[in-house]
């Protein structure tokens, strides 16, 4: 249960109109192409539905979208829009999904630069009308670049899946990709290894192809969970190229039942996962206006330090925080202001203050408070200033600070 800000009687839910009723954003990540992940995301999606889930598939992949190509969706046949612009996802075998391979069909491959790919990719998410989901998967493009980290910052999800193949270069590569969202504080939900050993079609027994067990160690090493394995099975890739994934074409195979078992695990990470992370928000400072939640009661001995699971307005020139571990803290407005780091406060490379604290007006206070991904807040203040970014590392440490400086200075 979520409490709100008792000082606020907000008219405007700032999630409300962001992503209503999708319980979990889940991204599938690998560090390179041809790991098997599109495969692994659509086989996912399936066997989550067969759990009794409701599930939708976001081809994130804007460059090279293989989604519909994989559930037998014909491509070039852009989805229908709502009245109010929103577009309706195509649903087969009871999986909602949407791709660019829709709009620019299979032989136009996309030429696009960065921010339009960021725009696309956005407008896939919440210009989609969904309806309820309780998970909605982004198959991501291979890597750790640009749309990565958009979406990182942009939604507000619940963790990343990754997807790795058992030889140790591509493990390799896997880690940077999960060392990149653990930068952006998106939690890693698990490691599943694919093309794990080869099973036979006539005896069903496993051979080990390429090295097996790496994504196991890979987990132990990192101290993430480990879903599974996928073993290399030639039925998946004719599900894949014929439109029949293979949980729905042979749901009693060993490779189906692996799906389904990384599913299970999956479900369970993410029920042990309290759903603490803050929803969007963009917050009216003086009105109060789409102020974000204050979670009073999801505070737990053990709570991660720097997830915070409340924020509020003290008073006018104080911001009051609530961390998962139960700790709180206040900032005096202007102490923000005067810790700001951003390039212009801060010279980059010698971490010189540049900001000259005599120059920053008693009364400077935020216009607007806004959540940046699950790692930070941004803050556009009353003298103009708006580069700066509050990682949730950066205030739960200047919390601290703040706080020894007053303990000497009783
Ligand atoms: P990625 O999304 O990582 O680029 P794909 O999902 O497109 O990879 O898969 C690449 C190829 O590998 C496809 O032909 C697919 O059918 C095949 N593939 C994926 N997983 C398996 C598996 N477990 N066994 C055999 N082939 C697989």
């Amino acid at each position: 249960m979520t409490i709100r800000n008792d000082q606020s009687v907000a008219p405007h839910d700032a999630d409300a109109d962001k992503l209503p009723g999708i319980r979990h954003i889940i991204a599938v990540a690998s560090g390179k192409g041809g790991v098997g992940k599109s495969t692994v995301s659509v086989n996912l999606a399936l066997a989550l539905q067969m759990r009794g889930a409701r599930v939708g598939l976001v081809d994130a992949d804007i460059l090279g979208p293989s989604i519909p190509g994989m559930l037998g969706i014909p491509a070039g046949k852009p989805p229908d829009v709502t009245g109010e612009g929103k577009a309706i996802p195509i649903e087969r075998h009871g999986i909602a999904t949407i791709s660019m391979a829709m709009i620019t069909g299979d032989d136009t491959p996309a030429v696009l630069r960065g921010p339009m790919v960021s725009k696309y990719l956005k407008m896939f998410i919440d210009a989609t009308q969904w309806g309820e989901l309780d998970y909605l998967l982004l198959d991501l493009p291979p890597g750790t670049g640009d749309t990565q980290l958009t979406l990182a910052q942009s939604f507000p999800l619940s963790g990343a899946v990754i997807v790795t193949t058992p030889q140790d270069v591509s493990l390799k590569i896997a880690r940077r990709g999960l060392r990149m969202f653990e930068r952006v504080h998106v939690p890693i939900l698990g490691i599943i290894e694919n093309m794990s050993g080869f099973t036979c079609a006539h005896c069903g027994e496993i051979t080990d192809v390429f090295r097996r067990g790496g994504g196991e160690r890979m987990s132990q090493e990192l101290a993430v969970p480990y879903l599974g394995a996928i073993p290399l099975d030639a039925d998946i890739v004719t599900g894949g190229d014929e439109g029949c994934p293979i949980v729905v074409a042979k749901p009693d195979s060993i490779a189906a039942r692996a799906y389904t078992s990384v599913a299970a695990q999956l479900a369970g990470q993410l029920d042990k996962t309290p759903a603490t992370a803050l929803k969007p928000f963009v917050w009216q400072w003086e009105t109060n206006e789409g102020a974000p939640e204050w979670a009073e009661n999801a505070s737990r001995a053990g709570g991660i330090r720097t997830r915070p699971i409340g924020l509020r307005r003290h008073d006018l020139r104080t911001l009051a925080v609530l961390w998962e571990d139960g700790h709180r803290d206040l900032f005096d407005v202007r102490d923000l202001r005067l810790n700001c780091r951003c390039a212009l406060c801060i010279e980059e490379m010698s971490g010189r203050k540049l900001l000259d604290p005599l120059k920053v007006r008693a009364d400077v206070r935020p216009r607007t408070v806004s959540s940046i991904g699950n790692y930070a807040i941004g803050i556009d203040w009353s003298d103009g200033h708006n580069s700066g970014l509050y990682s949730f590392d950066h205030l739960r440490s200047l919390g601290e600070r703040i706080a020894s400086v007053a303990a000497e200075d009783v």
